[in-house]
């Protein structure tokens, strides 16, 4: 259960630059956000942490960065072509649109994933499902939906000129798997990940950056011997949860979901879900764990013509290598951290304190130096230019300190640093943490490396 109604949060990162209307003052477009001043720092923050996290720090992985558009046969190989598409059903009366599936989950609590059309409209008339708009009992037919975007490659706009926005980073690692073969000389088990922009057309995109039409991806296929595929799954699994509970993630507030056989894609041998408390649904899926098994080598191997295979170097025994996929969404963990790290507070003065409590390594800003009072100004700033080198600072001299505190707390800086006048003589200044309001006097040659030491994720 979350302390805050989703408003509030929303309504505060507007407020601090982490995210703005997307196209405002054209009147905005249809849930498209943009990361303000605050935001595109978290955003690289939590994909710095990721391509460490996953690829440098891994032994078994590399990163590619693998073009958004793409030959279309790539997605007639993996099916979205012809299988990517949502069932909609509009109300006749108020002319809403909504997901089928979505809709009888809403209204029912029952999961309609893998349902067909005609499944699903039953169960829209067996259970009397209302419009949530209007309160109307008249759908249409459900129909599918093809989430691909469509654009046009060259000067002509015809069907063969037709090309389709990526809907997910991974197909363009597994089309460079002899690529990374040839040039990394890895052997199995190894892994490719990469981060990168996705595009889907969603019927219902909503609860602000939770369903978006453009969003990011950090997806890593890691390939294995086909008989060693389930103990990997467990290891990313744990790779996956451990990384949310580093990110500071209250416990109660994340699960993991393991899919029941009737929900698993046909593919798929094995999908667990990390999911988190939004406050605007029970749960929310973050991210995607799947052994998706050697279904998408070989479908690439069959529409292109090339070997997509692995000859172990031991036995020369060729074969399709299994794939663990862990995939989430950039703006998910983005959503995730400040659903938990928005905080309020009523001081002892009875001021009330608005707080984000962010690890320090996902925060924007690390440290915001202060002058006790503007004539400190020029020591103050010689110790942020020395510091911006090595951190995101920033340097601010207007209000009183407590309302710079204030200020600083409200975006989630972990970090204060004051300059006094006792700094002249005694060369420290005060460190104030965001989170227990606690100052402690550090000597300023040894500020780096407190700061250094704080931030370790
Ligand atoms: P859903 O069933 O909710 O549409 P999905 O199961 O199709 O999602 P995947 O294809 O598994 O999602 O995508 C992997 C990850 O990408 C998700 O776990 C999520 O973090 C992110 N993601 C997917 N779709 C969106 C979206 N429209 N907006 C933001 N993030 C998304």
């Amino acid at each position: 259960m979350q302390k805050y109604n989703f408003e509030e949060i929303v309504s505060h990162l507007k407020n601090t630059g982490y995210v703005y209307q997307g196209s405002e003052i054209y009147g905005g477009l249809s849930n498209s956000w943009d990361f303000g001043i605050l935001g595109a720092y978290l955003k690289k923050n939590i994909k710095d942490l990721w391509w460490k996290e996953f690829i440098e720090k891994s032994p078994y992985n590399v990163g590619i960065d693998s073009a958004i558009l793409m030959n279309p046969r790539t997605w007639e190989a993996s099916g979205h072509l012809k299988g990517f598409s949502d069932a909609m059903v509009d109300c006749k009366a108020c002319k809403s649109r909504f997901r089928a599936d979505q809709l009888i989950e809403d209204a029912t609590g029952l999961s309609a994933e893998g349902k067909t059309c005609e499944e699903m409209d039953q169960m829209i008339k067996d259970h009397a499902i209302t419009c949530p708009k209007c309160g109307k009992q008249e759908f249409t037919n459900s129909r599918p939906f093809n989430l691909m975007f469509k654009t046009f490659i060259g000067t002509l706009e015809d069907a063969k000129s037709t090309v389709y926005l990526r809907p997910e980073t991974c197909q363009g690692i597994f089309v460079n798997f002899n690529n990374v073969l040839r040039t990394s000389r890895k052997k199995l088990p190894f892994g490719i990940g990469q981060i990168g922009k996705s595009f889907r057309n969603e019927i219902t995109p909503g609860n602000f950056i939770f369903r978006v039409r453009e969003f990011e991806q950090m997806e890593l296929e890691f390939f294995t011997y086909p008989n060693d595929d389930e103990r990997w799954f467990e290891y990313w699994v744990e790779k996956c949860l451990d990384f949310v509970k580093r990110m500071g993630i209250k416990e109660e507030n994340i699960r993991l979901r393991p899919h029941a056989k009737e929900e698993l894609s046909f593919y798929s041998k094995a999908t667990s879900d990390i999911e988190y408390a939004f406050p605007f649904t029970d749960w929310g899926e973050v991210w995607g764990i799947a052994d998706r098994t050697d279904y998408d080598l070989k479908r690439h191997m069959e529409y292109s013509g090339e070997k997509l295979v692995y000859r172990d170097p031991q036995t020369n025994e060729v074969f399709a290598p299994y794939c663990i996929e862990p995939s989430v969404g950039v703006e998910r963990l983005f959503l995730m951290a400040v659903c938990d790290a928005y905080d309020k507070e009523v001081l002892e003065n009875g001021e009330e304190r608005v707080v984000m409590h962010l690890h320090p390594a996902l925060a924007p800003v690390k440290a915001c130096i202060c002058p006790l009072v503007k004539k400190l100004s020029p020591q103050a700033k010689a110790l942020y230019e020395d510091l911006i080198n090595d951190f995101h600072c920033e340097f601010d001299e207007a209000g009183t300190v407590g309302k710079r505190y204030r200020r600083n707390d409200a975006i989630g800086t972990p970090y204060c640093i004051t300059y006094d006048f006792d700094s002249l003589e005694d060369n420290c200044v005060t460190i104030r943490d965001r989170d227990t309001m606690e100052q402690t006097r550090v000597k300023i040659s040894d500020v780096k490396d407190y700061l250094k030491e704080k931030l370790v994720f």
